[in-house]
């Protein structure tokens, strides 16, 4: 059974300016995190060069977005997205499509059955970015990409994304909420960042958003998984499970005031493991969203890897 783990420099090198909480110290609390010899039996691949990055981005993004990007990146310094949020510096691109990049190696990989499932080390971050913005730190979608990239590529139907990161996934949602053949299933808190998220707000069915409230627990988010998220899931059973993996609702996360922990993540996917088995042979692709309490970050990511790992 094998995990894959995917990391590259380049993503160091999205310099979003001082006291940005998107940074890429992120990646490196993360790969500290990993160095344990326990994370040995991990695949560890870098980002991989491909020629269809921009095809990819177009199953989810208009053209408009992409010419936008590339005309207000900058050659030094910085450009400025929407309201300081998101910032472009002159590698932001390139390590935009490398995110794009992996995520369909992951894709590709799981499906020529060269592993079980892959933890992806990939910033700038997704769920945020509509088909037409790219906004809350977001260029590209990544997890939005990887699902329609799935279902053309890998003649399967039904994707199913569980978005645990604390912020509502308004990109996701926006991609898929007419697509009756992707479920997309959010917990978030309310009110907080971008706002969207209202239960509901169902699509045509395909939608399940989970609003938290402040200081709710472990074990408040678990019964919530348990009663609500889990059920839908397993109903629509799905061909292939995307996790948009941000560990911002961790008790020590400066964005938020959700309080989970270390051992709750590691529950939450053992159990979406668990599902993925029954409904998809296991078939399960995590991407890193947010998170931005550095140690507590590099913590969760192991707790959630080795859980992938014993999957
Ligand atoms: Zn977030």
């Amino acid at each position: 059974m094998t995990t894959l783990y995917y990391s590259d420099a380049i993503f160091l090198q999205h310099d979003t300016g001082f006291g940005h909480p998107e940074t890429a110290a992120r990646l490196t609390a993360i790969t500290k995190a990993l160095e344990d010899e326990s994370f040995n039996p991990l695949q560890r691949l870098n980002a991989p060069e491909r020629e269809d990055t921009e095809t990819n981005i177009e199953l989810i993004h208009d053209k408009s977005l992409l010419q936008t990007l590339k005309e207000t990146l900058p050659k030094d310094d910085f450009a400025v997205l929407d309201a300081g949020d998101t910032i472009l510096s002159p590698h932001s691109l390139e390590a935009a499509f490398k995110a794009v990049n992996v995520v369909c190696d992951a894709v590709d990989k799981v499906f020529q059955k060269k592993a079980n499932n892959a933890f992806c080390a990939i910033r700038p971050p997704g769920h945020h970015a509509t088909p037409v913005q790219s906004m809350g730190f977001c260029l590209f979608n990544n997890i939005a990409i990887a699902a329609e990239y799935a279902r053309k590529y890998h003649l399967i139907k039904k994707v199913a994304i569980v978005d645990f990161d604390v912020h509502h996934g308004n990109g996701s949602q926006a991609a898929f909420d007419t697509n009756p053949d992707v479920f997309y299933a959010s917990s978030h808190e309310m009110p907080n960042f971008p706002g969207t998220g209202r239960p509901q707000d169902t699509g045509v069915g395909n939608i399940v958003n989970v609003p938290l409230h402040s200081s709710e627990t472990g074990e408040s988010v678990r019964k919530k998984y348990r009663d609500i998220i889990f059920p839908a899931l397993r109903a629509f059973e799905p061909e292939l499970l995307l996790i948009s993996a941000g560990f911002d609702a961790h008790k020590d996360d400066p964005l938020a005031s959700i309080m989970l922990v270390e051992e709750d993540y590691a529950w939450l996917t053992d159990e979406l493991l668990k599902i993925a088995k029954q409904c998809c042979e296991g078939r399960v692709i995590s991407a890193l969203e947010g998170g931005y309490d550095l140690e507590a970050l590099g913590n969760s990511v192991a707790a959630h890897v080795q859980s992938l790992m014993n999957g």
